[in-house]
C-alpha cells in the first residue's frame, strides 16, 4: 500500500521534477547528448550498447544499496554510467557529490569536458550564478555541489558530507597516512543516511589475506554480491558468462608456423563455444545477446575467495564484474582481443604483457608474486633500521586514530670478522649458541655463521670461504666475543649434495674433533607441494662399517619458508643482518626468483651463485631445528 504522503510526493515530483520512478538509464537515453569533444563514438547516450551499466547506476535510487563495486576491464562504459547518475541527481535526488580520480588530467577531463557541460545543459536552471565556479573543479548547482578531485588528497573528503562518492580507479590512489582513500571515504560514510559509494576500476593485484593493502578493487568486489552479466543461451535453457577460456579461434598458421592474424581478426575468426551446450556464438550475435543479459549474484560455491577463504557477502554491498568480451565498441572485437592475446602468449610470449591483458581486458586481478627478493628486501633485514609504520591509537573517548611514526627495528651491529679474517666487532647479543652452515663447491667451501639468541632470533655474524678441509675445520677455534667473554661455533651442517663421500669423511673428521658437523641432504621434485614437516633424521652405513647420521630436508618447503617468510615478511623469530649487509650476501640472496607461473624458484643461467642463500636457508630451516633442543 502506498502511503498518502509518498503518493503526494510522487505527484509533486512528476509535475515539477520529472518522474522519480524513471530509472537513471531511461532518463539518460532521453536526455544525454554528447558533443564531439566528448566522444567520437556516439552523439547521444544509448544504454543498449552497455546494458550492464543500467542497474549499476540505478543503485543511487535504491536505499538498500550502500556500496557498489565495478570490477571492470578497460571498455565497459562504467565511468560514463556514474557520470549519468550524477547528472540525474539535481532533478531527482539532489545531494552533494564527490567524484575522485587520482589524476589531474583525468579530473579536469571529467569536470570540464564530460560532467561540466552535461550539468550545464541538464540542470541549467539550478546552476550557481557565479560563473567562475565552473572554472574550478567545484560545480555549484542550486540544490547540490559536485566536486571533482583529481589529486587523490584526503581534504575534499574531510570538508563536507556527500550523498554520492565515486572513486574512479581506486588502484591508482596512493596510500594516505591513515589508510587508503577508500578507507577514509568509508569511515566518513558510516553516518550518512541514503549515501551511495561507487568504487569502479580495473584491477591490479589480487587481494590477499597476508597483505591488507593489496588489491583494493578486488577486495571490494569480494565482499559484495559478486554479480556477473549472465546471458540466455540461444541453444539451450541455460545461461552463461563470457570468459576468455571458452573462446575458440582457428590457429590460422601457415606451414612455416606464421600466424595469419588478419584471418583471426576477420568476422568469424574467433567465436564463443557456450559452456552449457558447446554451441557456437558469433560476434554478430553479441549485441542482441548481451542486451538480454542480467546481473546474477554468484552462487556460494562460485564466489571468488580471498586466499582460498570465502568472504561473506556484506548486506548493502553489490559488486559487479564485467570484461571486454561483452563490449560493443568497435576497437575491442573478439578478433582484435584474441590477436592481442595470441601475440603476448604464443608469438612473443611475455608475462608482463600477458598480465596487462588479463587486467585490462579480462578485468581480473593478477596473483601477487609471493616471493620477489630485491636488494631492498635484504637491506630491510638490517638491525637498527628506521621505518615509518602506521598504528592504531585508541583515544580516551574510545575512538580510533591511525597514526604514523618512525620506529627503529632491532639494533645495529657489524660482522665479527672481515674477509681477511681480522676480528672487527663483538657479537650483537649474548648467544645461546653459534652455528655454521657450509656449502661445498668444487674447490672450496662457502659458509655462514649465525649467533642465536635464547628467543631463536638469528644474527648473521660471519661468513666466508675456506679453501681446504683444514681451513674449514680450523674455524672451530675462531673466537667470538660478547662483553669480554669468548664464544665458539658449537657445530653445524654441511650440504651433502652429490659429493657424499667427501662430505661424510669431512663430517667424520670434525665429529672426532668434538665439533659436530652433520651432512644435510636436500631433496625434491620438479613440481612441489609445501610440506609442513620437511626434516627427517636418517642414517647410512659407510664403507668402513660406521653408521653415519644425516638430515634429509625437503628443499622447496624450506626455501618457501625462508624466502617468503623470513626474508620477505621478516617473520618472527627474525633473521637480522649486519649493517652494511655485505655485497656478496645481497647479490647471492637475490639471484633466485620465484616464477609464479611455474610455481617454483628459478636460478637463471649467468646469475650470481646462491650459495650463501642456501647456507642461510639451511641455518634457519634445518640446523637450528636440529640443534636447538640441545640448548633448552
Ligand atoms: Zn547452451
Amino acid at each position: 500500500m502506498i502511503a498518502e504522503r509518498d503518493f503526494a510526493r510522487g505527484i509533486f515530483h512528476d509535475t515539477f521534477l520529472g518522474s522519480p520512478q524513471e530509472p537513471v538509464w531511461k532518463w539518460a537515453d532521453r536526455k544525454i547528448f554528447f558533443d564531439q569533444k566528448q566522444t567520437a563514438q556516439m552523439d547521444r547516450y544509448d544504454s543498449s550498447v552497455t546494458p550492464w551499466v543500467r542497474d549499476i547506476q540505478d543503485a543511487i535510487r535504491d536505499p538498500e544499496t550502500k556500496e557498489v563495486t565495478g570490477l571492470k576491464s578497460s571498455q565497459t562504459g562504467l565511468s560514463q554510467g556514474a557520470l549519468n547518475a550524477i547528472a540525474y541527481m539535481p532533478e531527482h535526488c539532489p545531494g552533494n557529490v564527490l567524484y575522485a580520480i587520482n589524476s589531474k588530467e583525468k579530473g579536469s577531463d571529467v569536470a570540464n569536458i564530460r560532467l561540466g557541460p552535461l550539468l550545464k545543459k541538464l540542470a541549467g536552471s539550478q546552476l550557481s550564478e557565479d560563473p567562475n565556479d565552473f572554472a574550478t573543479l567545484t560545480m555549484r548547482l542550486k540544490n547540490m555541489v559536485v566536486k571533482v578531485s583529481g589529486s587523490g588528497s584526503a581534504s575534499p573528503v574531510r570538508e563536507t558530507w556527500y550523498r554520492v562518492v565515486v572513486i574512479d580507479e581506486p588502484e591508482d590512489f596512493e596510500q594516505l597516512p591513515d589508510g587508503s582513500f577508500y578507507d577514509l571515504v568509508k569511515s566518513r560514510f558510516a553516518t550518512v543516511a541514503d549515501a551511495t559509494l561507487f568504487v569502479i576500476g580495473k584491477p591490479q593485484l589480487e587481494a590477499t589475506k597476508k597483505d591488507p593493502k593489496s588489491g583494493i578493487i578486488h577486495r571490494c568486489f569480494l565482499k559484495g554480491s559478486q554479480e556477473h552479466w549472465r546471458l540466455p543461451c540461444p541453444h539451450c535453457p541455460e545461461t552463461f558468462v563470457f570468459r576468455r577460456d571458452h573462446f575458440q579461434y582457428h590457429q590460422h598458421q601457415s606451414l612455416e608456423g606464421e600466424w595469419d592474424l588478419a584471418a583471426m581478426e576477420a568476422p568469424g575468426g574467433v567465436w564463443y563455444k557456450t559452456p552449457c551446450c558447446g554451441e557456437r556464438i558469433d560476434e554478430h550475435q553479441k549485441y542482441e545477446l548481451v542486451k538480454q543479459g542480467q546481473w546474477v549474484p554468484a552462487e556460494l560455491k562460485d564466489r571468488m575467495k580471498l586466499s582460498n577463504e570465502p568472504v561473506a557477502a556484506e548486506p548493502g554491498v553489490r559488486s559487479f564484474h564485467i570484461n571486454d568480451y561483452y563490449s560493443n565498441w568497435p576497437e575491442v572485437t573478439w578478433g582484435k582481443l584474441f590477436v592481442k592475446w595470441v601475440q603476448c602468449t604464443e608469438i612473443n610470449p611475455n608475462s608482463a604483457q600477458r598480465e596487462d591483458y588479463i587486467k585490462n581486458h579480462d578485468g581480473l586481478p593478477i596473483a601477487p608474486k609471493e616471493i620477489y627478493v630485491a636488494s631492498e628486501t635484504i637491506n630491510a633485514l638490517r638491525g637498527g633500521i628506521t621505518e615509518r609504520i602506521t598504528i592504531d591509537q585508541i583515544n580516551e573517548d574510545g575512538t580510533n586514530d591511525k597514526i604514523t611514526r618512525e620506529q627503529i627495528l632491532g639494533h645495529r651491529f657489524g660482522l665479527s670478522y672481515n674477509q681477511e679474517g681480522k676480528r672487527i666487532n663483538d657479537l650483537p647479543i649474548k648467544p645461546v649458541a653459534l652455528t655454521i652452515s657450509v656449502d661445498r663447491q668444487d674447490e672450496f667451501y662457502k659458509w655462514t655463521v649465525i649467533a642465536w639468541s635464547a628467543a631463536s632470533q638469528s644474527y648473521l655474524v660471519d661468513f666466508g670461504i675456506s679453501n681446504t678441509d683444514g681451513q674449514l675445520l680450523g674455524l672451530r677455534k675462531r673466537p667470538y666475543y660478547f662483553e669480554g667473554k669468548k664464544y665458539f661455533i658449537f657445530g653445524g651442517g654441511v650440504d651433502r649434495g652429490h659429493k657424499s663421500k667427501v662430505i661424510y669423511s669431512l663430517c667424520q673428521r670434525s665429529i672426532r674433533m668434538g665439533w659436530p658437523l652433520v651432512p644435510l641432504l636436500g631433496w625434491g621434485q620438479k613440481h612441489e607441494r609445501y610440506l609442513t614437516d620437511p626434516i627427517e633424521k636418517r642414517t647410512t652405513t659407510l664403507q668402513n662399517g660406521e653408521v653415519m647420521e644425516y638430515i634429509r630436508f625437503h628443499d622447496h618447503s624450506i626455501k618457501i619458508d625462508f624466502y617468503s617468510e623470513t626474508i620477505q615478511r621478516r617473520t618472527e623469530p627474525r633473521l637480522w643482518m649486519p649493517d652494511p649487509v655485505p655485497h656478496d650476501i645481497v647479490t647471492e640472496l637475490t639471484s633466485e626468483y620465484w616464477d609464479p607461473d611455474l610455481r617454483k624458484f628459478v636460478h637463471p643461467d649467468g646469475a650470481a651463485p646462491n650459495d650463501y642463500g642456501d647456507t642461510l636457508k639451511m641455518q634457519l630451516g634445518v640446523i637450528w631445528p636440529v640443534f636447538s633442543p640441545l640448548f633448552d
